[in-house]
């Protein structure tokens, strides 16, 4: 049985410039291991350099999309896998990530390769509703609005395919 999930977001459909969001900075405040790290660049590159985003391999450009990793999100949200939030009229730049909320879900959390594959999936994700300014989802791909550990460790990308949300 999937385990139930929330991720949430925040509003708007506020379309960005061309040259904006288009470098995608990580920060590990969570300490990932190295290995995870490598899986997490390989699968979140699948993910989303069709769209032409990229990881910045070392300057952070002051227009660039901060992806912040912690342990877990503070007080009522301690479950929550991920979130886009929104700051006035658009959904902002910078987005977290909660790694002990995902290992819990996943059936083999001692494996690092899958670990990282799984933040990848989930920070792609909440990369999508930044890059799309929609915080709608989908049934299927990308914009499920829940994934289950099974899904989240599975050595098959296809279900995290970025399609658009369902109006
Ligand atoms: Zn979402």
């Amino acid at each position: 049985m999937p385990v139930r999930v929330v991720l949430p977001l925040a509003l708007l459909l506020v379309g960005l410039g061309p040259a904006q969001g288009r470098q995608v900075c990580l920060v590990d405040q969570a300490g990932l291991s190295p290995p995870a790290l490598g899986s997490f660049y390989r699968e979140f590159q699948t993910l989303v350099g069709p769209r032409g985003l990229e990881l910045a391999e070392s300057e952070c450009e002051p227009e660039a999309i901060r992806l912040s990793l912690y342990r877990r999100a503070q007080g009522h949200d301690a479950d929550v896998l991920g979130a886009a939030r929104r700051e006035s009229s658009k959904i902002a730049p910078r987005l977290e990530i909660y790694i002990d909320p995902i290992v819990e879900l996943l059936p083999e959390s001692h494996c690092w390769n899958t670990v990282g594959r799984a933040v990848a999936r989930v920070a792609a994700h909440e990369v999508a509703h930044f890059f799309d300014q929609d915080q709608r989802h989908s049934e299927a791909g990308l914009l499920r609005v829940r994934f289950s550990g099974a899904q989240l460790a599975s050595d098959d990308s296809y279900a995290f395919r970025w399609i658009p949300a369902e109006h």
